[in-house]
């Protein structure tokens, strides 16, 4: 089946996804120097847009890029993108780059000023119905003295050499620890456990402070499900009533199986089960609807 021809926002400019091209010399391209949001639409409604839009300026702040667009031309451009694409329920890129120009890491002063691409996909949501196994892979977290987790910056080569590490070990998740042997977060997820009918979840400094995260936090507030912010190791995972990942494409995901562990009763468990719904509704609500 041929794909549909997406058009690609580029410096202002739509082009088609087969004809959207940036020059070579591009940071992002040479060095990984850019920062980068993932955004879900579903039912034509874009979750959480402020939210990845403030995510997005705290990262190009943090590496010193300053976007030359207002927030409300963020959003504004990013709303177009879908409009454009009438894309009802997909996923978009949005990615700034320091630029373009001659290579040199101190070359800084002859670049053109910053790509901004938003590039949209037709993806679903990866709603499960049944466990996902898991392993904790040994990757470690790039912890914050290296390269602040927060910053969802275009260096994910960690998180891909620990997708491939979990991929070989035949499971669907793979699971980072910090470099004090905390629990951090998935590849490209957060994690949270269930003991007690309370939820703990690692604090936001060794991992990104994801937008499912917290919607996922308030939910369970708000249904009167304790939330608690912790430092937890791999006794806590393999001994937990439930696990669960929170992520834009994921969504909430249970996990039944870590290494060698069961996870409680070995399939979803209630309180997974109701965030699972909670997530999936609150998704279509709260955010930015573009169609009528
Ligand atoms: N951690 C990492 C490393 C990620 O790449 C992502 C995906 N953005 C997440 C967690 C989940 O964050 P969010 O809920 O904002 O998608």
């Amino acid at each position: 089946m041929k794909r549909k021809d997406l058009l690609v926002y580029i410096n202002g400019e739509f082009y088609p996804e087969s004809n959207a091209k940036i020059s070579v010399l591009d940071r992002a391209f040479v060095y990984g120097d850019g920062v980068f949001e993932g955004i879900i639409v579903v039912e034509g409604n874009i979750f959480e847009l402020d939210q990845h839009i403030d995510r997005l300026y705290r990262s190009a702040k943090m590496i010193r890029v300053n976007i030359p667009l207002t927030k409300q031309q963020m959003k504004e451009a990013i709303i177009e993108v879908v409009r454009r694409n009438e894309l009802k329920n997909g996923y978009i890129r949005p990615l700034i780059s320091r630029g373009e120009g001659p290579l040199g890491l101190e070359r800084m002063a002859e670049l053109k000023g910053p790509t901004i691409v938003i590039i949209p996909q037709i993806r679903e949501m990866m709603y499960r119905d049944r466990g996902l196994t898991a392993k904790i892979v040994t990757i470690r977290r790039i912890p914050p003295e290296c390269l602040d987790p927060r910053i969802k910056s275009c260096n994910y080569l960690s998180n891909v050499l620990a997708k491939i590490e979990q991929k070989d070990a035949g499971v669907e998740v793979g699971i980072m620890l910090d470099t004090h042997g905390y629990v951090a977060e998935a590849c490209a997820e957060n994690i949270f456990i269930v003991r007690d009918g309370m939820i703990y979840t690692p604090y936001p400094i060794h991992v990104l402070d994801g937008i499912t995260r917290r919607a996922v936090m308030r939910l369970a507030t708000e249904a009167g499900i304790r939330v608690i912010e912790a430092n937890m190791t791999k006794y806590d995972l393999y001994t937990a009533d439930e696990v669960f990942i929170t992520g834009t494409l994921a969504g909430v995901a249970a996990i039944t199986k870590v290494d060698n562990w069961t996870i409680g009763t070995g399939s979803i468990g209630p309180i997974t089960k109701k965030l699972m719904q909670a997530t999936k509704e609150a998704m279509k609500k709260e955010g930015v609807k573009v169609f009528d």
